[in-house]
């Protein structure tokens, strides 16, 4: 089994899009949405049918028992990220709690408990032999990283072969790195913007620490052509596979939000995404899928 991760450093390059396409060419045994604070990959892929979902609990945080509470104020004292409130009684920051468990140690009556928390809900779902896992995140809740790590585990539990597509986060954080662990070949979706380059340049040295071939491409590539030169130099510095230019196509946001597959027609988009796939296969190839 290989596993191929789109990404893309910053928001709005069109990595979705793009992987969205990709899996359309690949016909993969499986994909994960790993974007998991803000997943919109089931958006585009909604023939698909729900195999199983449950809760996910991320960290266990600290809970008072007041009825035992004697109101001694050492958890108030020790606790490090000041989650501990101090009014008539005293009361825990579910946002501000990092699950330490310090608080439990001390308490004198045990009156801190440290109990699951609900974190977000994890999905798997199916299409004839086609597998999608993804996952929502509850908002406040800080446990990206380990969540990523379950939509991946929950993909490998049922694909044992083939080729796995994942669509991971923006940024460089804890579910970027969670994404890249295990992985073959990452694709990163750049813009030609200053910031697009710059974001470019650290998700290669972040994912350069665990050495997966790495290919780029650059989207909507026309909007600035000089900055495409720049990030094509900066590959061939870098001895980065640059693998293929895509045109800024207005019409695609709307044939998306039509429901209908942007690679349907023959567009200069489809064209380019074709020849990024194509590069992609003879690399991944090398790999013996
Ligand atoms: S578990 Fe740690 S972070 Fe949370 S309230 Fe207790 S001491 Fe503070
Ligand atoms: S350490 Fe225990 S008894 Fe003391 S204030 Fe905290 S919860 Fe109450």
């Amino acid at each position: 089994m290989k596993k191929l991760l789109i990404l893309s450093g910053k928001g709005g390059t069109g990595k979705t899009t793009i992987t969205n396409a990709l899996i359309e060419l690949f016909h993969p045994s499986g994909f994960a949405d790993c974007d998991v604070d803000a997943p919109n990959l089931h958006l585009l892929r909604n023939n698909m049918k729900i195999k199983s979902e449950h809760i996910f609990y991320g960290m266990k945080l600290a809970s008072i028992d007041h009825s035992l509470c004697i109101k001694c104020g050492l958890c108030y004292d020790h606790c490090a990220f000041n989650a501990i409130h101090k009014n008539e009684d005293f009361s825990i920051n579910p946002f501000a709690c990092d699950g330490c468990g310090l608080c439990e140690r001390i308490c004198p009556v045990k009156a801190i408990q440290m109990i699951d928390k609900e974190a977000g809900i994890i999905q798997l779902l199916q299409q004839n032999n086609q597998f999608f896992s993804t996952a929502t995140l509850k908002i406040g809740s800080g446990n990206s990283g380990l969540l990523v790590t379950e939509v991946k585990k929950q993909l490998k539990n049922v694909i044992k072969s083939g080729l796995i597509i994942i669509d991971g986060s923006p940024g460089i954080g804890c579910p970027v790195i969670a994404s890249l662990s295990e992985i073959d070949a990452c694709l990163m979706v750049s813009e030609p913007t200053v910031s697009g380059f710059n974001d470019l340049k650290r998700i290669v040295i972040t994912a350069q620490n665990v050495h997966p071939m790495i290919f780029v491409c650059v989207n909507k590539y026309d909007i600035n052509e000089i900055i495409t030169k720049q990030i094509e130099a900066y590959c061939e510095k870098e001895k980065l596979a640059f693998i293929g230019k895509i045109p800024y196509d207005s019409s695609i946001a709307h044939q998306q939000n039509q429901g209908n597959s942007v690679m349907d027609s023959s567009t200069r988009f489809s064209k380019s995404i074709t020849s990024i796939y194509l590069e992609i296969k003879s690399r991944i190839g090398e790999y013996e899928i």
